[in-house]
């Protein structure tokens, strides 16, 4: 993992099994439960990196030779909140690694005429002092997940206690989001290179909403 030397704050996650996971996934042959499987094993990878900072504490336990001091994480468990629909697909991996965290969920939609998000389900787990891993596959125009801060903060949540984890990011996206959140860590697996006319990333892998769920036309 490294930090991105334009974007502060932005790390990339280059393990080579993530890498080799996301081109598999970008390649347009990548049929749909591969695609599923592959979303799935990169975001548990992803959230090994991610979760690196969690609070150490110690309990004592005993094994069955002795008791002995032993390191358990502390504090309460990170909540994990997919953005709907795409953001499931990553919010799963991280389940499997923390299946104990609450999992929230924001369903924005795309406004026709202002193009704005609008929220349309927030049904988030109790804020106080808790981390708050906000997940959708794609960084693109960067509008939906400033929204998505919006609403965390405006339910309560410190926007220190926030971690936003897309598979793939455009420049655009993450230099709109850091004019509202200039220190909010972002963790991709790659920077791609830009935006198309429709808002889709460049080269990116079409739309991962339609190819996790089956719905491509
Ligand atoms: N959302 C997607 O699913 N794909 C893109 O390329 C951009 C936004």
């Amino acid at each position: 993992m490294y930090e991105h030397k334009e974007f502060p704050k932005v790390f990339i996650i280059n393990h080579p099994l993530v890498q080799h996971k996301l081109s598999m996934m970008r390649m347009k042959e990548c049929i749909q439960q591969d695609f599923k499987s592959a979303l799935h094993e990169i975001s548990l990878l992803m959230g090994y990196e991610l979760t690196r900072w969690l609070p150490l504490g110690e309990q004592t336990i005993e094994t069955p030779i002795q008791k002995m001091n032993a390191p358990v994480i502390e504090g309460k468990r990170p909540a994990i909140v997919p953005i709907l629909r795409a953001g499931l697909g990553m919010s799963e991996g991280l389940q499997a690694l923390m299946p104990s965290s609450p999992v929230g969920h924001i369903g924005l939609y795309r406004d026709h005429e202002t193009h704005k998000p609008v929220e349309y389900l927030v049904k988030l787990p109790d804020v106080k002092d808790r981390h708050f891993i906000l997940v959708d596959p794609m960084l693109a125009t960067g509008n939906s997940a400033a929204y998505a801060v919006d609403v965390l903060v405006k339910n309560g949540v410190d926007k220190d206690n926030i971690s936003f984890m897309a598979l793939l990011g455009a420049p655009e996206g993450i230099t709109t989001f850091r004019q509202q959140y200039p220190d909010l860590p972002i963790y991709i697996a790659a920077l791609d290179e830009k935006l198309d006319d429709n808002a889709y990333i460049i080269p990116g892998l079409g739309d991962a909403g339609d190819r996790l769920f089956g719905t491509a036309a």
